[in-house]
């Protein structure tokens, strides 16, 4: 067997140690030992190998345009939608895809290759769609590129946003957004999603909504989106995003909500940095922490993904494309402090999310895209405790990033010349 590329002895988020023998775009072989020689190879002996980073909750057509042209003083949602607002009659196609693109460059050096987008279809010239839709096809080579219909300003709030989100899934956009908590009433917002489901029905496509991201306990859109899901046979095809109000619901109603949900398969992609960030900005003290019942829901065997929502934009004015950031966020604000639920938020933001996402030929096995990265850490706990560097980025069978010289040197009377964060008990 021939092989272009070989990633050697790497320790697999298991703990098995392997060789990675790839051809073409694929994975051709994973074995302890690979006789055979490569083209390249790239030695991973004492460091983690893992599938790429998935973020499945994200917003490119507002990437990198913090302060433009304003910062959102408050810090709330609401703010950041106004500020949106302004933001979007100055957008340019040209100023959109460039900034995406950056990102993008950010999201590979981060081992970033999955990243499902929302984009707002509000605006009528739809210049946002028409500019992602090209940068999805640039960046095909590396990064599986989703992107959701959002209507942002509410698709009966605001003008023209259904007749704007039917013509996005004309032009190729694949999934289905919405945002019923931002409709002008609960029954306008229950009437969203039942019209949203059926579009998508359809048509054959997913849906991912933006589901009662508000503190408000009687925001209660996610029932009304699992039991569409059932009514519509939309299992396993759909999302509800953030899912905050069930921070503060009562508990008996969630008691009923989850079973429901968890037989509907829906699953939940909380956004733990935006959702500490935004959520509870009307509290005083005690303070609601904003994020969804993320255990409870696991405990139930609903599908949950952690997404990073928003890098440098109106709602979030800080954010690396590090998918190790989100779910440290994530394990803290949840308290999955035992080892096997931070092993579960390391796979929520890669295996979890990639099956939210239903990308079918990811992961470490053979036959699968040959898309990997590798961690300076011993295993994926180790991983989210140093928010381990990157140290080689394989995408679709091509090394498209590496780090070189990442020790630090210590200048100390009597201890080591240099300095590493690992650690193994
Ligand atoms: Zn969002």
């Amino acid at each position: 067997m021939s092989f272009d590329l070989i990633v050697r002895g790497g320790t697999l988020p298991g703990g098995a140690v392997r060789d990675i023998g790839i051809a073409g775009y694929r994975i051709a072989a994973i074995e302890p030992r690979i006789d055979a020689k490569a083209a390249r190879e790239v030695d991973a002996t004492g460091n983690l190998v893992s599938p790429p980073f998935v973020d499945p909750h994200f917003h490119m057509d507002a990437t990198l345009s913090y302060g433009i042209p304003r910062i959102n003083a408050s810090g709330t949602l609401l703010e950041g939608i106004a500020l949106w607002g302004e933001l979007k009659p100055l957008l340019t196609h040209e100023a959109v895809k460039q900034r995406a693109l950056a990102y993008c460059d950010w999201a590979v050096s981060m081992g970033l290759l999955a990243i499902r987008s929302h984009v707002d279809v509000c605006d009528d010239r739809l210049l946002a769609v028409e500019a992602l839709l090209e940068v999805r096809k640039e960046v095909a080579p590396f990064i599986d590129l989703q992107l959701v219909a959002f209507p942002q300003d509410g698709l009966y709030r605001s003008a023209n946003a259904r007749e704007n989100t039917i013509r996005a899934l004309d032009m190729g956009v694949e999934i289905v957004g919405g945002i019923p908590h931002f409709e002008r009433t609960m029954s306008d917002g229950t009437r969203s999603v039942t019209d949203l489901c059926e579009i998508a029905a359809e048509r054959g496509l997913m849906v991912d909504m933006h589901c009662d991201e508000t503190d408000d306990p009687l925001s209660r859109h996610i029932e009304q989106l699992a039991y569409e899901t059932r009514r519509l046979g939309l299992s396993g095809r759909v999302a509800g995003s953030h899912l905050t109000s069930m921070h503060s619901m009562d508990n008996y109603y969630v008691s009923k909500l989850l079973p429901l949900m968890a037989e509907a398969q829906v699953a939940a992609i909380p956004n733990p940095l935006i959702n500490i960030m935004l959520q509870g900005r009307h509290d005083t003290f005690p303070k609601r922490r904003g994020l969804t019942r993320v255990k409870e829901m696991l405990a139930y065997g609903i599908r949950v993904g952690f997404g990073q929502d928003c890098v440098l934009d109106p709602w979030y004015s800080l954010g690396t494309a590090d998918m190790l950031d989100v779910a440290f966020m994530g394990l803290h604000v949840a308290q999955m402090s035992h080892p096997d639920e931070m092993r579960r938020c390391f796979d929520m933001v890669t295996t979890e999310s990639a099956a939210i996402m239903g990308l079918g030929d990811y992961g470490l096995a053979v036959g699968n895209k040959a898309s990997l990265v590798i961690l300076d850490a011993g295993d994926p706990v180790e991983a989210l405790r140093l928010r381990a560097e990157r140290l080689c980025v394989v995408a679709a069978g091509k090394v498209v990033a590496e780090r070189t010289g990442q020790k630090t040197r210590l200048a100390l009377p009597g201890r080591p010349d240099t300095v590493s964060r690992r650690h193994k008990a």
